[in-house]
């Protein structure tokens, strides 16, 4: 690597170690959405952090969720809209994960449950706003972090806390990892849609009264090869059946089947014309019946021309540093599809460069994690 020479990232370098003791405790700390003890344990964690910056922290007790923190600084003193971080501390690692394969770094990579998806992006936070600090260079109007606890099981809780922060926000930055080589930023991210099918049959003897029986197995598999072939690649549309549950013997025509149905979409109006399909669906076998519930839980994060022109600020940043700042768009829904679907000019995949998500190879690259971080302090300053 060539030797930084802009003065923040240089600054920002000299803590690396210390970034990385954060980063080992938190991906030290299991905190899996489902155990709201251990995710709120690491919300103190976090909010205790920020207080030593100074800044105002608050929790949001949520059920079924831990605590997500909100830390402000310079809450209430501008009238100006601020701008809103946010990052989640919950992973989709049970507890002992962590015990089983602690954090660890070689070379240039960071391992560890959670480390790109994302705890890297929080430390990235916490370091960038101290950098800011301590240069006293924090800009005039509100920075507020919020970090949830809910967003790996759809955000659910924290959903509202999201959205009120975002109206009051000019624009939002999101600190999940971005993809390698060259760590693309997100300015547009598919909408994320859940539907749960029920078929229902009428159950029999497979062998004395097979005629009798309505298969709501067979009635499924027709929906679902229907369900599939709504799949668009040109236009984005993605539907997976990905869960099925029917029957409960072979010598019994079965009388349900349930399935689980992922949906993905690039645009608002594709969105709601898949969901009339879906939620539409008609018995295809005389006497069965079918329902389905569900919607979109993300709604698309469409690249608007505000977006674009924060992204186009951020390159322009990265310029300054020697960095390489490029665009792209994902598959996945993040927080970021909530508030840019608000209207709020969001910016995603800010965090370091890293992959692997949800998968044992997770990793993230130590280097970029410091570059990131330098070119979120000097977001943080212009925007
Ligand atoms: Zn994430």
């Amino acid at each position: 690597m060539n030797q930084p020479t802009h003065p923040r990232l240089k600054r920002i370098a000299r803590n690396q170690a210390h970034m990385l003791d954060l980063l080992k405790r938190l991906v030290n700390i299991d905190s899996p959405s489902t155990a709201p003890i251990q995710t709120s344990k690491i919300s103190r964690l976090v909010g205790a952090k920020c207080e030593e910056l100074g800044a105002e922290v608050s929790y949001v007790p949520a059920p079924g969720a831990g605590d997500h923190m909100k830390a402000a600084w310079d809450p209430g003193r501008s009238s100006e809209k601020g701008v809103l971080i946010l990052c989640h501390l919950d992973t989709v690692w049970p507890e002992g994960e962590a015990q089983r394969r602690p954090f660890r770094v070689v070379a240039d990579r960071a391992t560890g449950p959670g480390v790109a998806d994302m705890k890297g992006g929080v430390v990235q936070a916490l370091y960038a706003i101290g950098s800011l600090l301590r240069d006293d260079q924090m800009p005039g109007r509100p920075v507020v972090l919020l970090c949830n606890t809910d967003e790996e099981t759809g955000s659910k809780s924290s959903r509202e806390t999201i959205e009120n922060l975002a109206r009051q926000s000019s624009c939002v930055l999101v600190l999940e990892s971005s993809a390698p080589p060259d760590g693309p930023l997100k300015t547009a991210r598919k909408g994320v849609g859940r539907f749960t099918v029920r078929t229902h049959g009428r159950a029999s003897h497979a062998g004395g009264a097979h005629q009798e029986g309505i298969n709501a197995v067979e009635e499924m598999a027709r929906h679902i090869q229907d369900l599939h072939a709504l799949t668009d690649y040109d236009r984005g549309t993605t539907v997976n059946v990905g869960v099925i549950d029917g029957g409960s013997r072979s010598n019994v025509v079965p009388a349900q089947c349930t399935a689980e149905v992922d949906l993905r979409v690039s645009t608002l109006e594709e969105a709601e014309r898949m969901q009339r399909l879906i939620l539409g669906l008609e018995p295809l076998m005389p006497g069965a019946r079918v329902e389905v519930e569900g919607g979109l839980n993300r709604p698309p994060m469409q690249r608007t021309a505000a977006i674009a022109s924060l992204f186009a600020v951020a390159q322009r940043i990265g310029q300054e540093l020697g960095l390489q700042i490029t665009e792209g768009s994902g598959g996945g829904g993040s927080d970021g599809n909530l508030t840019a679907a608000l209207g709020v000019p969001t910016l995603d995949s800010l965090g370091p460069v890293g992959s692997g998500e949800h998968a044992l190879d997770e990793w993230i690259s130590v280097r970029t994690l410091v570059e990131r971080t330098a070119l979120l302090a000097e977001l943080l300053r212009v925007l």
